[in-house]
């Protein structure tokens, strides 16, 4: 039996990791070099983006993302225009959107003023991939980013409903599933909803757990299994399917 080297195998997405939040950021870079994981570094607060900038450099598969977390909104809500002025130095912006699961009527509207105005400023650009938090706001979160959007939006970790999701769709947005949520019938069920062509895969490591550790990037090889099995095709050629709507994303 030949055996299979591992750099046969395709390059893997990971569009949704806080590499910045791992005890050791750098041996995760190394890692992503080493299996070829293209990777989008989100981060939670305007203020951390250069520490993450610096980490991509020289990296060939990590992306810097600038992102305001809709639930540190209160806490970071007034670094609104440093993320603002970041957008010249990156492609990619997230983690940004809106979170209901908690918080007071003002919460919500400061999350709904700031995600907006991000937007607005992405908007702009016309090329900007932003990644896009919706919990418990999938409706808001949608009607936020409107029907034909100048750039590319990928929903992470959705949990709305099937009329939310076709919304979506119809919408023209993307959405990128992790290990968690096909751990559980409801995100099954809606990735099975999702055309091929939408779909992205993330980590969301370190908050997504494998067991007791933290899902990192090549973690994404798992739920790239899963679509294989879905699709009824082998994992190589799930893995190149979602490389290509990676390529598709960064085309605009
Ligand atoms: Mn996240």
């Amino acid at each position: 039996m030949t055996p299979v080297l591992r750099n046969d195998a395709p390059p893997l997405v990971d569009l949704h990791c806080h590499v910045d939040l791992f005890p050791d950021p750098a041996s995760i870079v190394l890692s992503l070099e080493n299996r070829r994981v293209h990777t989008v570094a989100v981060t939670t607060a305007p203020s951390v983006f250069e520490h993450t900038k610096r980490l991509a450099l020289g990296s060939r598969y990590l992306r810097a993302a600038v992102g305001l977390h809709p639930e540190l909104v209160g806490s970071h809500g007034r670094e609104l225009p440093r993320l603002l002025r970041a957008l010249e130095d990156t492609r990619f912006v997230g983690e940004v959107g809106l979170d209901y699961s908690s918080g007071t009527k003002d919460v919500r509207s400061a999350q709904l003023r700031i995600f907006q105005e991000i937007l607005t400023h992405c908007a702009t650009y016309r090329n900007r991939v932003v990644t896009v938090h919706s919990r418990r706001a999938a409706s808001d979160a949608i009607a936020a980013v409107g029907n034909g959007f100048p750039g590319r939006v990928v929903l992470h970790w959705f949990s709305g409903t099937k009329r939310e999701l076709e919304r979506a769709l119809s919408y023209g947005l993307h959405f990128s599933i992790n290990p968690a949520m096909i751990s559980f019938a409801s995100g099954r069920a809606l990735a099975q909803a999702m055309p091929r062509e939408r779909v992205l895969t993330e980590s969301d490591g370190p908050f997504v757990r494998i067991g007791t550790r933290p899902a990192g990037p090549l973690d994404v090889a798992r739920v790239v299994d899963w679509l294989a099995s879905l699709w009824g095709t082998t994992p190589a050629e799930a893995a190149r399917v979602i490389e290509a709507n990676f390529d598709r994303l960064l085309a605009t």
